[in-house]
């Protein structure tokens, strides 16, 4: 089952994803974990990516698409995978495409996890991120058992730098410019799914469960 999460930042697309990865063995590819890690570790990428990221802007597409295009074909990936935060723009779609054709596959569903900015910029104050795990928590909505400290791996839990409010703006008005195109690229392609996820998260989950089948 090969997957894309499409939406808004901050709509539950991550949320969505792990759950997804979990029930059906996949694993779930998230090109913004993949780039925290990079600065974690201060990597070369890691820090070309931060200066982007730190604006709310999109890393240029070819320091992303090399990356996702070589991870899909890693052993792992064989029985297929959720992508998450990829791909962003057009012509991230279009190399994802091209990339699938000359392996002689594609994408089975685009999910397009649907929310208005309005409750974007509500769940993005509240929402709490594990460096170590890439866990990812709610202050109202999905609080961890111990505030500020990870359920899985005990990491402590950080406002992320680029969910301040006003880079949360600069974000959305990024998403509508650049991303929310995929949603007819997708739509055209046929593989498109609407998810409403202003539903609570189990209520989200359960749509798409519906959608890929038990
Ligand atoms: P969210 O899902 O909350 O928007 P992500 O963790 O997916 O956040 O992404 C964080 C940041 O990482 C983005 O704002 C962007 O700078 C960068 N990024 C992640 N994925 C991509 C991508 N496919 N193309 C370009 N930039 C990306
Ligand atoms: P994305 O990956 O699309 O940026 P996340 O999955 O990280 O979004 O979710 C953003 C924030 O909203 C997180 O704090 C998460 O716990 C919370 N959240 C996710 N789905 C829902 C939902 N259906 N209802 C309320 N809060 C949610
Ligand atoms: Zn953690």
């Amino acid at each position: 089952m090969k997957l894309i999460m499409l939406g808004a930042p901050g709509a539950g697309k991550g949320t969505q994803a792990k759950r997804i990865a979990a029930k059906y063995g996949i694993p779930h590819i998230s090109t913004g974990d993949i780039f925290r890690a990079n600065i974690k570790n201060g990597t070369e990428l890691g820090k070309k990516a931060q200066t982007y990221m730190d604006q709310g802007l999109l890393v240029p597409d070819e320091l992303v698409c090399d990356l996702v295009v070589d991870r899909i074909q890693q052993s792992d990936c064989e029985k297929g995978y959720v992508l998450d935060g990829f791909p962003r723009t057009i012509p991230q779609a279009e190399a994802l495409t091209a990339a699938l054709e000359k392996l002689g596959t594609g994408i089975d569903y685009a999910i397009n996890v649907e929310v208005p900015d309005a409750n974007i910029l509500n769940r993005m104050g509240g929402r709490r991120a594990c460096l170590g795990c890439g866990a990812t928590y709610h202050v109202e909505f999905n609080p961890p058992k111990q505030e500020g400290v990870c359920d899985t791996c005990g990491a402590e839990l950080v406002l992320r730098d680029d969910d301040k409010p006003e880079t949360v703006q600069k974000r959305l008005d990024v998403y509508h410019e650049q991303t929310q195109p995929l949603i007819d690229y997708y739509t055209k392609a046929g593989k498109l799914a609407e998810v409403d996820g202003t539903k609570d998260m189990d209520d989200v989950f359960a749509a798409i469960v519906d959608l890929l089948g038990e």
